[in-house]
């Protein structure tokens, strides 16, 4: 045994010399051939210029262009549904060939390049039951790849399209890939209808996937060579496959190669039915017999419900930067230093995205481009001069096997002609990557720029906004200012963002299989508990719904509900910390109708720390215009205890007497907050002053200790009220009847500015404070979530929402003591604007509204917050507009966030016009008496 392994390893050492000596030969073969190829390296204008011998430079229209936004589908109204009609129902009579089947090839075959000849193709395609498909494609020379050959095979004939000459006519097939009536068999679909889509909008209805069958019939291996071997007995050479489809005319064994692909399947899928119905009678499952042909189709089919998506990175070439650098680091062991690392993985990234935004400029692949070993050479050592660039990327391309890549020119055209800017990226490691893009982009295809522009590239230019927060994570410490600013960021980071990714994902099916949407865990769980559905995978989990779900996602016209949702930043694709996002304040959306608030996952997004500051700033403006709009001020003006009413009411109405009355609840509470914290040690200057705030609350009467405490309470949800006494220590001496005077006699607090509606008095009484009090641990959970409602909340508090900014976190340490966060409830933002220098936003206290009525206070509806704007706003809505108010108020806030954030990474289907027409069913989670139900349940 020890002998024959020694022998073998022996074998293996002689023959690994062989191949590298045989490589040292061949590198010195090519390496003299590509240093000619250096003479021609000249950056003064781009290769591009000279190069027409690209196919997709004469394509009239792209549908998928290389820039960053995402891919736009067709209105898959019908075809979706016919697809979920056939998840559904699979209806094929599957007796594709009739009688023996001449497996010979021919010498026959029908090139097809002209739009008549196309359209001749569609006639014999719509007549047929059946036809087989398969796709070639061009990657190399192309940054999203491109389909160059389509070969079709009916019973009769072999059908080979030329899709580069005919690319943007091919919409001309579109009806009979769409036609249900007709099956397409291909091998291993689940590329090709995504290629379909991406080219031509092609969409593939009526799917056999042979490839699906294999996987039924538990078949040793299910590649097309296996199969094309054993049912066909015809051997296929599949390193054809990676031949240059782009070249005309084909060769002869490319043809022979593309015709075998398509031309045999409709013969394999033949006997693979015929097994599947032998398998189906053969495994007798006593109760239900399961129909292996009808789960061949349902499988397939699922695979046309894929839509095509481009790939989404948090930064240009971020992926192919942390793969290169971790492999390269793990390689290297030990040794490197910290510095070193930083410095190399720095270069990594700026090559890498150098690489990408060059691919799409240039429409070429990456590895095109540059190869990933010439980037890992340029980072670990980089060098100075122009030629030392190109030896060291020629050097490191020659070390790598000599299989397929090193045919590729090294250095490739377009360092060649863009050798500076790689010479700047390399030199240059003071400047913002977020400034030399957009610079470099300019360069290439602005006005004066170097590159042709092109349909590929020209949205490039348009949308250039590549800015992202590189700064803070790449950026070594500056200054203590920065690192002060840097570990409270992280300190921000780790305490808010979401410690688990947002979505999980979970499938939910229709009890006839149509997708429905994703959600996450809880929803599904909630569902299987009650046993309204059935778990059909784990991982991902999936449901089925047992009952008929009233309205599908594609009655909406909408994917939107049925596309999986990425764990990043839908600004800038940060993927390592982000947070819920509310478009719609939730001072608003927890006043809608109970059916409007539904689109939570539409409206709820994730951003990281910094989108989301930048989000939160946006909105805040935003809610000033809306109560300069609507005249409705954001805070409540002015309040004044309900036991002074008498006292004051009758003197209200004159002017000189006006200043006095009253107080902002925000004003009053800091006031108490202070005197009862640092009372005894301020200033008596400062004391009377604050002392005087809170006696206008209390009709101008002297004030005692437990007047103080009372005060603090003031305009209060109880939820805010359980926080403050939780949290902040504080010890209530008093009885809660002492400290809430006004709510036990069920007056409250009267608002001269009557915000908030008298018909909606909520009385809190010691019996309801106590059921508060022990749900209280169910509300906190609940709230951390999204799905289940938070109208029992006090408006814009929550543990997920973070209204609270990261800079805010920066001013409240620089605030000194007494404005510390935690002195604060929770982390609404309210208070952080009670902490603004001038309050202004409390003056917003229109005439309109004055001392027109003395109203109740609803005690669940804080006063201190937005919650009475966001009331007052919505039932104006509602009263002046209907509906439609609320859904077009709900456009204009994702209108506030489109601009102000420019999101790149919204998912598909992300719409401002959202409509927000949804039913919901007996049993969904959304309908209201389910609500009730599930809080009885649990
Ligand atoms: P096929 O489905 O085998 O006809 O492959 C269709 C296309 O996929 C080919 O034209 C290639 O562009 C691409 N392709 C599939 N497999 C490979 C592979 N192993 N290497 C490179 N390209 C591949
Ligand atoms: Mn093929
Ligand atoms: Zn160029």
């Amino acid at each position: 045994m020890e002998e024959r392994l020694k022998s073998i390893r022996f074998i293996a050492i002689t023959i690994g010399g062989f191949v590298a000596a045989l490589s040292i030969f061949f590198a010195t073969a090519q390496y003299r051939r590509r240093r000619k190829n250096h003479h021609k390296c000249s950056p003064k204008s781009c290769y591009l210029q000279a190069d027409q011998t690209k196919p997709q430079h004469a394509f009239k229209r792209v549908l998928a262009d290389n820039s960053y936004s995402p891919f736009k589908h067709l209105k898959l109204d019908a075809s979706r549904h016919e697809i979920f009609e056939l998840v559904e129902n699979p209806r094929l009579e599957f007796s594709f060939i009739d009688g023996i089947v001449d497996s010979e090839i021919s010498e026959e075959y029908t090139w097809v390049e002209t739009v008549s000849q196309l359209k001749e193709l569609l006639d014999v395609l719509i007549k047929e039951r059946v036809f087989a498909v398969d796709t070639e494609q061009h990657s190399l020379r192309s940054f999203l790849g491109f389909t160059a050959l389509i070969q079709i095979s009916t019973r009769k004939e072999d059908y080979l399209v030329d899709t580069i000459a005919l690319h943007d006519s091919m919409g001309v097939l579109r009806p009979v890939f769409a036609e249900p009536s007709i099956c397409k068999v291909f091998h291993g679909a689940d590329n090709d209808v995504l290629w379909l889509q991406r080219d031509f909008h092609i969409y593939v209805v009526n799917l056999f996937d042979t490839a699906k069958a294999c996987d039924l019939l538990s078949k040793p291996q299910k590649s097309l060579a296996y199969l094309l071997e054993t049912y066909c007995g015809v051997t296929t050479n599949k390193l054809l496959q990676r031949e240059d489809w782009r070249q005309r005319p084909l060769s002869k064994e490319m043809v022979q190669y593309a015709r075998i692909d398509a031309h045999y399947l409709l013969y394999i899928a033949n006997c693979l039915i015929t097994e599947l119905k032998q398998q189906g009678t053969e495994i007798s499952c006593p109760d239900d017999k399961f129909d292996f042909v009808l789960e061949a189709s349902r499988r397939s089919n699922m695979t046309c419900l894929q839509l095509y998506a481009k790939e989404v990175e948090a930064f240009p070439g971020e992926s192919a930067a942390s793969s290169l650098t971790s492999r390269h680091l793990n390689g290297q062991g030990a040794v490197s230093s910290v510095y070193f690392k930083t410095e190399f993985q720095d270069l990594v990234m700026r090559l890498c995205a150098w690489r990408d935004i060059m691919a799409r400029v240039h429409d070429e692949s990456l590895r095109y481009v540059l190869s990933d070993q010439a980037i890992v050479a340029l980072a670990d050592r980089p060098p100075m001069t122009l030629a030392e660039i190109c030896r060291t990327i020629t050097q490191a391309d020659l070390n790598v096997d000599l299989s397929f890549n090193s045919l590729l020119p090294s250095p490739s055209s377009v360092v060649c002609s863009h050798l500076d800017d790689v010479h700047t990226l390399l030199q240059d490691n003071i400047s913002n990557l977020n400034d030399i893009f957009p610079m470099i982009l300019q360069k290439c295809l602005g006005s004066s720029g170097s590159c042709p522009l092109s349909i590929l590239n020209y949205a490039l230019l348009v949308n250039c906004n590549l800015k992202v927060s590189l700064v803070s994570k790449q950026n070594m410490v500056k200054s203590s200012k920065q690192v002060a600013r840097k570990t409270s960021r992280e300190l921000f980071v780790q305490k808010f963002s979401c410690k688990t990714p947002v979505y999980h994902n979970c499938k939910i099916f229709a009890n006839d299989g149509r997708l429905l949407c994703y959600c996450d865990r809880r929803k599904l769980e909630w569902y299987l508990h009650r046993e309204l559905a059935k778990l059909v995978d784990d991982n991902p989990p999936a449901i089925m719904l047992l009952f008929e779900p009233k309205g599908r996602p594609e009655d909406e016209d909408n994917d939107f509900y049925i596309q999986s949702k990425k764990n990043i930043c839908v600004c800038c694709g940060e993927g390592n910390h982000y947070l819920r996002y509310r478009i719609i304040p939730s001072c608003y959306r927890i006043h809608f109708p109970e059916h409007l608030k539904s689109h939570r996952s539409h409206d709820i997004v994730l951003l990281c720390v910094d989108c989301h500051e930048v989000a939160h700033s946006a909105a805040e403006k935003y809610k000033k215009q809306i109560a300069a709009e609507f005249g409705i001020p954001l805070f409540v003006s002015k309040v004044v205890d309900s036991k002074e009413v008498q006292v004051i009411s009758g003197s209200s109405e004159s002017a000189t007497n006006d200043e006095e009355v009253g107080v902002p609840p925000l004003q009053l509470r800091t006031a108490a907050m202070a005197l009862l914290r640092h009372g005894p040690r301020m200033p008596s200057k400062r004391r009377e002053e604050l002392m005087q705030i809170v006696m206008r609350y209390y009709g101008g009467r002297e004030i005692t200790g437990a007047d103080l405490e009372a005060a603090l309470l003031v305009g209060m949800s109880p939820h805010e009220r359980r926080r403050l006494k939780k949290k902040k220590g504080i010890s209530f001496k008093h009885s809660a009847g002492s400290i809430l005077p006004n709510m036990q006699n069920n007056v409250g607090c009267t608002e001269t500015s009557s915000i908030v509606d008298a018909s909606e008095v909520g009385i809190l009484n010691s019996s309801d404070s106590t059921k508060a009090e022990a749900c209280n641990g169910q509300q906190e959970f609940r709230k951390a979530d999204d799905d289940v409602g938070d109208s029992t909340i006090g408006a814009d508090s929550g543990v997920d929402e973070v209204n609270y900014t990261f800079k805010d976190s920066l001013k409240s340490d620089t605030h000194g003591a007494s404005n510390r966060k935690g002195d604060c409830i929770g982390n609404s933002d309210d208070n952080y604007e009670s902490r603004g220098p001038s309050n202004g936003t409390v003056e917003l206290n229109h005439k309109k509204y004055d001392g027109t009525a003395q109203s109740k206070h609803n005690s669940k509806l804080s006063l201190l917050g937005h919650g009475p704007h966001g009331k007052q706003v919505v039932n104006h809505l509602l009263k002046e507009y209907g509906e439609d108010g609320v859904r077009q108020f709900c456009q204009r806030w994702r209108q506030v966030f489109v601009e102000a954030l420019q999101p790149r990474f919204l998912p598909a289907g992300w719409d401002v016009m959202h409509s927000g027409r949804r039913d919901f069913g007996e049993f969904s989670v959304y309908n209201p008496a389910n609500k009730a139900l599930d809080l009885v349940k649990s």
